[in-house]
């Protein structure tokens, strides 16, 4: 069997961190089985579907890699092919035509409930052997009813929840089209699952309530049902339901943060499944390991914490090149769009060990490529009467030494031994000169990256 994967969104916002699980679920599944992957968007709300939507749905999976082997499909271009299913239906007789008056539905309802029961249609224009129908009336565009079974039950084994049965007695017969002709959108579901021979339908579990009613009208069709897997939700890191603050924003805010995708992949691969004790892995890795059996019924918990954890560990490993590309967009974002690619390679190297955020270090490095603002807390604590003298003695030297790392230090400590003074009695002012802070890994790397021209205009300019 060729597995075949969909991920179906509603264009009616951004990809959200749940949606996004959803379609890196269902993307997984498919490259696990050499299988595909389709993307059907499901723009049939016309009012609360924008292309804005629809872009932002494209651009978050673009960023997060996700590629589709089909689509994006389209529901309102598809129009036609359902409705020629509709047509079908009514001519195999498992659809009929319905003439209820929205008010004689109304009544029904107010009665059924005044009776205590659950509102549901009454199949008065079912048709049944035996069975007289009323006139159709002049003045009413009927709807398309599904002809759902009376008896029996529908089950499924959800291959996260287990198994799930439901009496046909608790389902009536739903609109399949509205009396414009249009089909409503769990027969368009159903019709796209079938058409586009999806083999496992990954998908949140706010979907449960439709998957009987969805397989009832499979088995109409003569189409094989998909396996479904419905996913548990994603509550914040609070326990609570996922808010703007954390999760319920798209997953471009993530790049805008300053994740990477990588860290994003990983984090959303753990998001209710997992692999024994494995945490950091890649999607590679992901695919050759990604089943159904091993994500949880429960809801997961989204962990800010664990984010920016293994954001930091994809910074600290991630291709030099690839980061040195999106660094260099958030440099030129804070004014820096000259940064020569080498300088700029090195000073990664040097500060991408203590980050775990990509728009920190872009921060951490402003000072490579523009003179920094010094901190005046720390002038004033390190660049005293007393250093003063040290730094002068010291950016003597720096005309004609060999610029490394190395000579560099060693000629920091002949400075410091002929002063008799504590390596910090020149390695701080130097920061606050150079960096414009008191904080900085070895500050011999630093000057080395920031060359020799700059590290002594720099010096001088407290000097004169
Ligand atoms: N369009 C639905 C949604 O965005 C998903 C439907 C499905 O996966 O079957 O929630």
């Amino acid at each position: 069997m060729q597995v075949r994967t969909r991920f179906a969104p509603s264009p009616t916002g951004f990809l959200h961190i749940g949606g996004a699980r959803t379609a890196l679920f269902s993307w997984a599944y498919a490259k696990r089985f050499q299988g595909q992957f389709v993307l059907r968007i499901e723009d049939t709300d016309v009012a609360r579907s924008t292309p804005e939507a629809v872009q932002a749905i494209l651009d978050g999976m673009h960023w997060l890699g996700l590629d589709y082997d089909e689509g994006p499909f389209y529901q309102m271009q598809r129009m036609d092919q359902y409705k020629v299913v509709i047509q079908n239906m009514l001519a195999a007789g498992t659809a009929y035509l319905c003439y209820c008056s929205k008010e004689e539905l109304d009544a029904l309802r107010e009665q059924q409930m005044q009776q205590g029961q659950k509102p549901r249609y009454d199949g008065r224009w079912r048709p049944e052997a035996g069975k007289v129908l009323p006139a159709p009336p002049q003045d009413v565009s009927p709807v398309v009813r599904f002809k759902n079974p009376t008896a029996g039950v529908v089950a499924w084994d959800d291959l996260v929840k287990g198994r799930i049965e439901i009496s046909n007695t608790e389902l009536d017969d739903v609109i399949i089209a509205r009396a414009d002709g249009t089909p409503t959108y769990n027969f368009c579901v159903v019709v796209d699952d079938w058409e586009m021979n999806i083999t496992h339908v990954i998908r949140g579990d706010d979907h449960v309530n439709n998957t009987p009613r969805q397989i009832n009208m499979l088995n109409a069709l003569g189409a094989k049902v998909p396996e479904y897997a419905h996913l548990s939700m994603i509550l914040g890191d609070d326990g609570q339901k996922l808010s703007k603050r954390h999760g319920a924003v798209s997953v471009m805010q993530y790049d805008e943060e300053g994740y990477l995708p990588e860290a994003v992949l990983n984090y959303l691969a753990r998001l209710g499944w997992s692999h024994g004790d494995d945490e950091v892995f890649d999607m590679q890795q992901f695919c050759t390991w990604f089943d159904l059996d091993h994500i949880t019924p429960s809801a997961a918990q989204f962990n800010t914490e664990k984010l920016n954890w293994l954001n930091a560990h994809y910074i600290k490993t991630c291709d030099i090149g690839k980061l040195a590309q999106d660094i260099a967009k958030r440099l030129a974002q804070a004014g820096v769009s000259d940064a020569p690619p080498a300088q700029l390679a090195s000073a990664l190297q040097l500060y991408r060990e203590r980050a775990n955020n990509l728009n920190q270090l872009a921060q951490d490095i402003h000072f490579f490529f523009t003179l920094p603002q010094a901190n005046a807390a720390d002038v004033e604590k390190h660049i005293t009467p007393e250093t003063l003298p040290i730094v002068a003695d010291f950016a003597q030297k720096l005309q004609t030494i060999d610029w490394t790392a190395e000579a560099i230090h060693a000629v920091m400590n002949e400075i410091v031994t002929t002063h008799q003074v504590k390596f910090p009695k020149l390695a701080m002012p130097l920061r606050v000169m150079l960096i414009g802070i008191a904080q900085s890994p070895s500050i011999d790397q630093v000057m080395m990256i920031l060359g020799r021209e700059a590290s002594i205009a720099r010096i001088n300019a407290y000097l004169s």
